[in-house]
C-alpha cells in the first residue's frame, strides 16, 4: 500500500515562487540574495501555518546553491540542493525550542556555531518558536548572535514577536508574515486537489479555506482529511456536514425572513438548525458575519473586504440591495448583544429566539412617535422614504410660533431644508405639521442608535414649510431680532427698527434700508432671513430691501429755520410760541 502523506508536506514550496500569498516577503528575500546583502539574522514572525518555517528553509537552500537561477532561484540539481532535499545536508540545523528550549541546548547549537560550513558558503541555523526559549538561553544565544561568524545565518521564528526580547529583535531583520487570504489558499487547494486527482467544488474548498482562518497548513489538513472521509470527490455539502459549518444558504434565507417580518419562518428555520445538531451560539456569531457581510457588500469600496468567491459576492450584493444600512446596523447591534449574553442565560434557545423576533421587528413600522424605533424600511433601497410625517422623524411638542422659537435655539443651525433637497420635490405639509420639522435636542450618550439615526437622515425628504403669518408675527420677531443684536451690532439693529416691515405678496417682506452698507453685510441679512423662516414656520419667505433716501439734515440758517428745528424736537415750544404770541426772533 502506498504510504500516505500529508498534503502540507507533499506539497511543502520548494522555490521561493511556490510559496503561497506572502509575494512581499518572497521577492524581499530574492532581491537580497541577489545583492548579497544578506542580514545575519532574520525574524519571521506571524501567525501559524503561513510559510514561516517553508521560507526559511527556501532560504537556507537558496543561498547555498552552487548553480542559482537568474530569478535566485534554487536549481535543485546541485550537490547542496540535492542534499538539502534529503535532509542530508550538514548546513542547515533546526532547533525546535518548543522542546529544547533550555540554556544546554542552546549551548550545543553555539558550539556548532564555531564549525565552518564543509560545502556550501553558509550554515543556517533556524530556531523555531523561538519566543519559548528560557531567559537563561536567550542570553546564552546573544553573544553568538552578536559576533557570529561570517558564515553563520540565524532565522528565528515564532508566532509571538512581543515574547521576544529587545536585545534579540534589535539585532535580527524582521519580517512580517500575514494571513493567507481565503483565495490564495483556495487556489492552491485547486491546485493540490488537481494533482491528487479529486474533484472538489470550488465553494467546498472556500468553505475550508475560510475554516483555517489564514493558515495554509490547517487547509491542508483539512482538506486531507475531507479527501479521507468522501473520497476523490470533495462536495459542498460533504464539507459543510463534516466541519460544523452552517451552510450559508440559511442565512440567506433567514435575513429574507427578518426582511420581511416573517417570524414564523425564522423560528421554524431556527428550529432546523438547532435540530440538525447546531449550537446556538454558533448559529449566532454566524449570522453576525452574515450581517456584517451585507453590510460591506452595499458600498463598492469595501467590497474587497470580502473574503469570498465570486458567487457568494454576488449573492451577498444581491441581498444588500434589498436592507438599508439602518435595519442592518440594528440587526448587528441585537446579534451582538446577544452572542455577548449567550453564556450566562439560562434559557439560550429563547435568548436566540428573541434576539430573532426582535430583528424581524426592525422592519415592522411603529406605532407611536418612539424616535429610537426605526423607520419602516422600503424594499428596495433606491427609493426614498417621502413620508414625512413618519414617527422616524423626531418630533416636537408645539405648532405655537412663541414654542417653535425656543426649540430653535436649542439646535443652533435647522437651516432651512428645502436648500438641501437635490431632486427638487418636496412634500409641502401645512401648519398642522409644522413642528415635526424642528429637530427635537437630542440627550444621552453616542450610540449606535445615533448612528442608525444618522443612516435613516440621508432618506429624509426636506420639508417645506408654509405657514401664513401676520403683520404682527412679523413686527414682532423682527423687532426682537433687531433687539437681540443691539449689543452686538448696533448701527445695523437700529436701521432695522427705523422702518417698519411690510408683507409684500407671496411671503416676501418689504423694507426701507437708508444704508448701502447694511445690504452688504450678506452674513446678517442670511440670519435674519433665516431668523423669520423658522420663527414664522415659512420657509418661503424672501426679503425685500428698498434703498431709500435719508432725509437730509439740512443746516438750520436762519431764526426761523432754527425755531422750526427746535420746534421739530420739542413741540411744547410750538405751543408755548402760539400760547403767548411770540414771534419767531429769538
Ligand atoms: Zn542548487
Amino acid at each position: 500500500m502506498e504510504q500516505f502523506i500529508v498534503s502540507a508536506r507533499k506539497y511543502r514550496p520548494a522555490t521561493f515562487d511556490m510559496v503561497v500569498g506572502q509575494t512581499a516577503i518572497t521577492s524581499t528575500l530574492k532581491n537580497a540574495i541577489r545583492n548579497n546583502i544578506l542580514a545575519q539574522a532574520f525574524l519571521f514572525t506571524g501567525p501559524r501555518g503561513v510559510g514561516k518555517t517553508t521560507c526559511a528553509r527556501i532560504m537556507a537552500k537558496t543561498i547555498n546553491c552552487l548553480n542559482p537561477s537568474p530569478e535566485m532561484e534554487a536549481c535543485d540539481k546541485c550537490e547542496s540542493c540535492v542534499s538539502f532535499r534529503n535532509s542530508a545536508s550538514f548546513n542547515i540545523h533546526e532547533l525546535d525550542a518548543a522542546s529544547n528550549n533550555s540554556v544546554d541546548d542552546i549551548r550545543a547549537l553555539v558550539d556548532q556555531v564555531r564549525i565552518p560550513p564543509q560545502v556550501g558558503k553558509y550554515k543556517i541555523y533556524i530556531i523555531d518558536e523561538v519566543h519559548m526559549l528560557s531567559s537563561a538561553a536567550f542570553n546564552a544565544f546573544l553573544k553568538t548572535l552578536e559576533e557570529p561568524p561570517s558564515y553563520a545565518k540565524f532565522i528565528l521564528a515564532t508566532t509571538e514577536k512581543h515574547k521576544i526580547i529587545p536585545t534579540i529583535l534589535s539585532r535580527c531583520q524582521i519580517f512580517d508574515f500575514k494571513r493567507i487570504t481565503v483565495d490564495d489558499i483556495v487556489q492552491h487547494l485547486h491546485y493540490v486537489a488537481q494533482k491528487e486527482n479529486v474533484e472538489a467544488e470550488h465553494d467546498a474548498l472556500n468553505i475550508i479555506a475560510q475554516k483555517a482562518d489564514g493558515a495554509l497548513r490547517d487547509a491542508l489538513s483539512i482538506f486531507d482529511q475531507m479527501v479521507s472521509f468522501s473520497g476523490s470527490s470533495i462536495s459542498y455539502k460533504n464539507v459543510i456536514d463534516n466541519l460544523n459549518v452552517l451552510d450559508y444558504d440559511y442565512y440567506f434565507s433567514m435575513t429574507a425572513d427578518m426582511l420581511q417580518s416573517n417570524t414564523t419562518g425564522v423560528l421554524l428555520r431556527l428550529n432546523e438548525i438547532i435540530d440538525n445538531g447546531f449550537d446556538g451560539q454558533h448559529f449566532v456569531t454566524g449570522l453576525g458575519s452574515h450581517l456584517r457581510n451585507l453590510l460591506v457588500s452595499k458600498d463598492p469600496a469595501t467590497t474587497s473586504l470580502l473574503e469570498t468567491s465570486q458567487s457568494l459576492r454576488d449573492r451577498y450584493a444581491n441581498q444588500a440591495a434589498f436592507c438599508n444600512s439602518a435595519f442592518l446596523l440594528k440587526a448587528l447591534e441585537i446579534q451582538n448583544q446577544c452572542d455577548l449574553n449567550y453564556a450566562r442565560s439560562s434559557s439560550k434557545r429563547l435568548l436566540v429566539e428573541i434576539a430573532m423576533l426582535q430583528i424581524c421587528g426592525i422592519t415592522k413600522p411603529a406605532p407611536s412617535d418612539d424616535h429610537k424605533t426605526p423607520a419602516p424600511l422600503a424594499a428596495a433601497p433606491a427609493t426614498p422614504q417621502v413620508n414625512v410625517a413618519a414617527p422616524s422623524v423626531p418630533v416636537a411638542k408645539s405648532t405655537a410660533p412663541a414654542n417653535v422659537a425656543h426649540a430653535v435655539q436649542a439646535t443652533p443651525n435647522p437651516a432651512p431644508l428645502i436648500r438641501s433637497n437635490p431632486t427638487g420635490s418636496a412634500t409641502v405639509i401645512q401648519k398642522e405639521n409644522v413642528a415635526q420639522a424642528v429637530v427635537k435636542p437630542k440627550t444621552g450618550m453616542f450610540s449606535i442608535n445615533a448612528a442608525l439615526e444618522a443612516a435613516e437622515k440621508k432618506d429624509e425628504v426636506p420639508v417645506v414649510l408654509e405657514s401664513s403669518f401676520s403683520k404682527t408675527d412679523l413686527n414682532h420677531f423682527w423687532n426682537s431680532f433687531a433687539q437681540t443684536h443691539k449689543e452686538s451690532s448696533p448701527s445695523f439693529a437700529l436701521a432695522l427698527l427705523k422702518y417698519e416691515p411690510e408683507i409684500s405678496s407671496d411671503y416676501v417682506i418689504r423694507f426701507k434700508v437708508d444704508n448701502n452698507l447694511l445690504l452688504a453685510d450678506k452674513l446678517k441679512m442670511n440670519a435674519l432671513l433665516d431668523f423669520l423662516k423658522n420663527n414664522l414656520s415659512n420657509t418661503l419667505i424672501t426679503l425685500d430691501p428698498v434703498l431709500v433716501e435719508a432725509p437730509v439734515d439740512k443746516e438750520a440758517y436762519t431764526d426761523r429755520e432754527k425755531f422750526e428745528k427746535m420746534a421739530a424736537h420739542r413741540p411744547m415750544l410750538r405751543l408755548f410760541k402760539d400760547e403767548l404770541g411770540l414771534e419767531a426772533e429769538i
